[in-house]
């Protein structure tokens, strides 16, 4: 059923290096039909080694080599390593999930992924929030107290690295960072004494939440 005697199948790599929004289906290099697909998979976490797979639902050319997996690359939870083949028939089955995948990873591969020990520092620096916010108890701090749980939570889960980071992202500039966010909930403070005890112990854990963030956001 699969053809691997025409290289041109190859070029469906060249769609990693373009702008598009969504880059897979690919236009096939060879039939010109959008559906050429790929995926990689490192054989081990954390290692560069790999397979990389591409292929065409349309007219069966496909490719598969051994090498060096992109750095941003982060295997699909449910594709099991037994399962890979030369050829590409278990791949072709799950394609619509790869493809959802690779232009998820496509979109946030310009970021590296956080370190254990950022991730660690994340986590403490949003307990210590919490414990402030609750302390203090104005305002919308039961609100503020469930995202910074959601934060600590997904730090904890079991989720790849890739699906943490933007959920992680995600909360802070639009639950955090934003209105409604820690920040208006700082500025309302009336008393003033209050405020500044808080400000600076908050102010120092976000700053540290800040100096992880900022080089994603
Ligand atoms: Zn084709």
């Amino acid at each position: 059923m699969w053809r691997d005697d025409d290289d041109r199948i190859m070029d469906i790599l060249d769609i990693i290096e373009t702008e598009n929004k969504e880059i897979v289906p690919a236009v096939c290099p060879i039939c010109g039909e959008r559906e050429g697909h790929l995926y990689f998979h490192r054989f081990k976490e954390g290692h560069e080694a790999g397979g990389m797979w591409m292929w065409c639902s349309a007219c069966h050319h496909s490719t598969h080599a051994r090498g060096k997996v992109p750095e941003w690359w982060i295997n699909l939870g449910e594709i099991s390593f037994e399962k890979l083949a030369a050829l590409p028939d278990y791949l072709e089955k799950n394609k619509n999930r790869i493809d959802q995948w690779v232009n998820k990873l496509d979109k946030i591969k310009t970021y590296k992924i956080l370190k254990d020990e950022e991730m660690l520092q994340l986590r403490a620096s949003y307990i210590e929030i919490g414990k402030l916010v609750q302390e203090y108890g104005y305002g919308e701090y039961s609100d503020i107290l469930k995202i910074l749980m959601g934060q600590v939570n997904c730090i904890d889960s079991n989720e790849n690295e890739g699906e943490k980071l933007q959920y992680l992202i995600d909360s802070y500039t639009r639950r955090i960072q934003g209105k409604g966010g820690l920040i208006d909930f700082v500025r309302y403070n009336k008393n003033s004494e209050v405020y500044n005890t808080l400000n600076e112990k908050l102010g120092g854990e976000l700053e540290k939440v800040w100096g992880i963030l900022k080089g994603y956001l």
